[in-house]
């Protein structure tokens, strides 16, 4: 199943138990623009090369479209236009005043130097700069950009339209990036997690955590629950997984990271097979690294009682209907992974007012963003009955349809479910 065909299977799901029209339905479905162009760079050898950049804006009814910017070779018109709807939803599951967008530049940043880089972006800028703005599209980093994509950015968008740092968000701090953004995912995943476990009166230190991805995500997240006390038993990256049934020491092993770049012979724990990780047992699986992972094929295998989505599309629907039977309890991506663009929303209100928050404003303002939609789901859960992922489709999207009634576009069934 291809990326979209997931995210709509599952917007399509919560319209259809929300009794939406199908005309609004489509409308909600579709982007409102797709964009495709053709970025002309010199490279350092002095050859002309071209490279295809997009950008998918899907919806704009409750704000500026915002969403990630990612430079890979295999970035297509399917896979961009799926994630620019699911940062519609996402936005609105968390209830700040964005719409959605993603974007992206068929390139791999491996083989490119630093200078072909900057050229790449600056060309892409070139091309859509009258389509993104503080008001507009806001992009932000994603696979293969960084802090560095989005400074030349605001260097290159600026040129046109003056001094705009709003422009995008996830920027260096010399240039109104703001402090906690790096670990805004991983924090906003914590305190998803806290809200769960709190509610189902849980303590974090009884429970054993396996975490799949030791990248940005997943090892914020894995230190964040070693410090409140937590057992991650396991960890993996694309190269390996590590066990130990009494605890990994997360702080040891971010050190041995960071000297050897692996997780590979660390004295902490003993190697596992990649893929076990996702079937040992344990209290909470986290996938934290690939969309797909968890299918038709391995879902029966899963001993984990909570599945908390931190990376983007972890789970096939297939899966999600084996785990809904199941009785397993799963927190969707749509809420899980907000925390990064709550924490760029927060961003962008700074460079607006060009004041700067400390940090731990940063991440009182996050909780609070994360533990407010927590509710608003377990009330839609409770009410309807319902799992987490169809009641965060379905607060997300009385919220986008509210706000497109509100603005004009008269019909009768916007309001489904009271927010
Ligand atoms: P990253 O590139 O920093 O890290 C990815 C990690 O996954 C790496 O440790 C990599 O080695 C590991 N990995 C790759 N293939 C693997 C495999 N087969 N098995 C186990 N581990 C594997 O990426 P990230 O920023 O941490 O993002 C992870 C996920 O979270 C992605 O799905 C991303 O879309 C999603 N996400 C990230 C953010 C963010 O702010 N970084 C926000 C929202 C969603």
């Amino acid at each position: 199943m291809k990326a979209s065909e997931a995210t709509n299977y599952y917007f399509q799901k919560a319209a259809k138990e929300l009794h939406m029209q199908t005309q609004l339905e489509r409308i909600l479905m579709l982007p409102k623009r797709e964009v495709k162009v053709e970025c002309v760079v010199e490279l350092d050898n002095g050859e002309v090369a071209s490279f295809r950049g997009f950008r998918v804006q899907h919806d704009a009814s409750r704000g500026p479209m915002k969403g990630g910017l990612r430079f890979h070779p295999e970035v297509d018109f399917d896979e961009v236009n799926s994630l620019a709807s699911l940062m519609t939803w996402k936005t609105a599951v968390v209830n700040i005043p964005y719409g959605g967008a993603k974007g992206g530049v068929s390139c791999d940043p491996n083989k490119l130097s630093h200078q072909e880089l900057q050229r790449i972006t600056r060309a892409f800028i070139d091309e859509i700069h009258d389509l993104i703005g503080p008001q507009l599209d806001i992009p932000a980093p994603d696979m293969g950009t960084n802090a560095q994509t989005m400074a030349w950015i605001v260097d290159q968008y600026s040129k046109y339209h003056g001094w705009t740092p709003a422009v995008v968000t996830g920027k260096p701090l010399e240039l109104g990036g703001s402090e906690g953004r790096e670990a805004a995912t991983g924090q906003g995943v914590f305190y998803a997690i806290e809200a769960l476990m709190n509610d189902e009166q849980k303590n974090l230190a009884d429970l054993s955590f396996a975490i799949q991805g030791f990248g940005n995500v997943g090892s914020f997240v894995a230190r964040f629950i070693h410090e409140a006390g937590g057992k991650v038993v396991a960890i993996s990256d694309a190269n390996g997984a590590l066990l130990n049934q009494m605890g990994i020491d997360i702080h040891a092993l971010m050190l041995h990271y960071q000297a050897t770049g692996s997780l590979a012979e660390f004295a902490g724990a003993a190697p596992l097979e990649r893929d076990m990780l996702l079937t040992i047992e344990c209290d909470v699986l986290i996938p934290a690294a690939l969309g797909g992972v968890l299918t038709g094929e391995n879902c029966k295998d899963i001993r984990a009682h909570y599945i908390i989505e931190a990376a983007n599309g972890p789970t096939t629907p297939e899966a999600d209907e084996h785990f809904r039977k199941a009785g397993k309890i799963l927190l969707p991506d749509i809420f899980v992974n907000a925390g990064g663009v709550v924490v760029s929303y927060f961003e962008w209100v700074q460079n607006i007012q060009q004041f700067r928050w400390r940090l731990d404003r940063v991440n009182t303002e996050l909780k609070a963003a994360m533990l407010d939609a927590y509710r608003e789901l377990r009330a839609i859960t409770k009410q309807s009955d319902c799992d987490f992922r169809t009641a965060a489709f379905q607060l997300a999207i009385t919220r986008v349809a509210s706000a497109t009634a509100l603005r004009g576009l008269e019909t009768d069934s916007f309001c489904m479910i009271k927010t």
